[in-house]
């Protein structure tokens, strides 16, 4: 837990963090920017990294994996344009960061994580935050999580080659997905919509991401 004083000046790092990294580079959707400015990103780091989790620039959390810059979290969550009744899919839980937005924009978020590590503790911060509309599952995300399908968006926070056709398969009429895809050195992310049961491509930033690799171990 951080003392009282070291939240107050965190939430000043986080106004800081949304005014010059986000407002500023155009970022616009009000209801992403007030979740950007509620969610504790220092709370997912690792931490001896805390100090920098306001920083323009992604964090490690373990596992040899980072939370994405928070710049492109908020591309992607502007672009999946989440409303309160929604139900989605996230592909790599991580630390838990995104999918505490997603809790705050959406209706129900089933994650999936490949690393039980990381799902573990990701279920727990967030049940000590409070969170009660998010399911985390350690499994292979490239499968989606058909039991719950479709989803009105999936959100895929590790780069694939291609589109994995099962998350295609999950998406809604009406849906949105958004995911980078490329090789290790460069990638671009996507966003997908499902409109009258065509996809519509549009392709957005330069990224770089971790890989998305095979399910380990469940
Ligand atoms: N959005 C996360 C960061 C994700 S880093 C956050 O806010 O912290 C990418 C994550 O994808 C890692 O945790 C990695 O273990 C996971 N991952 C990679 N391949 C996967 C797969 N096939 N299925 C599920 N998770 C996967």
């Amino acid at each position: 837990m951080t003392s009282p004083a070291s939240s107050a000046s965190y939430s000043g790092l986080r106004h800081l963090m949304v005014d010059l990294q986000l407002r500023a580079r155009g970022i616009a959707d009000e209801r992403v920017l007030a979740a950007m400015e509620r969610v504790p990103r220092h709370e997912f780091a690792a931490e001896q990294y805390r100090e920098h989790a306001y920083e323009d620039h992604p964090l490690p959390i373990g596992e040899g994996q980072t939370i994405s810059q928070p710049y492109i979290v908020a591309v992607m969550l502007q672009d999946l344009a989440v409303s309160p009744g929604d139900r989605v899919l996230e592909i790599g839980t991580g630390s838990g960061y995104v999918t505490a937005l997603l809790a705050e924009l959406a209706g129900m978020i089933v994650s999936v994580e490949r690393h039980a590590a990381l799902a573990n503790s990701s279920t727990e911060l967030l049940a000590r935050m409070g969170y009660r509309n998010v399911s985390i599952v350690i499994g292979d995300g490239t499968q989606g999580f058909p039991q719950y399908a479709p989803y009105d968006a999936i959100i895929v926070s590790a780069a694939a080659p291609d589109v994995p056709r099962a998350l295609l398969d999950q998406l809604a009429e009406g849906g949105r997905m958004v995911i980078p895809v490329g090789g290790d050195d460069s990638q671009q992310l996507r966003l997908i919509r499902m409109e009258s049961g065509y996809r519509r491509t549009v392709f957005r930033d330069l990224c770089r991401f971790v890989p998305l690799l095979p399910g380990i171990g469940s």
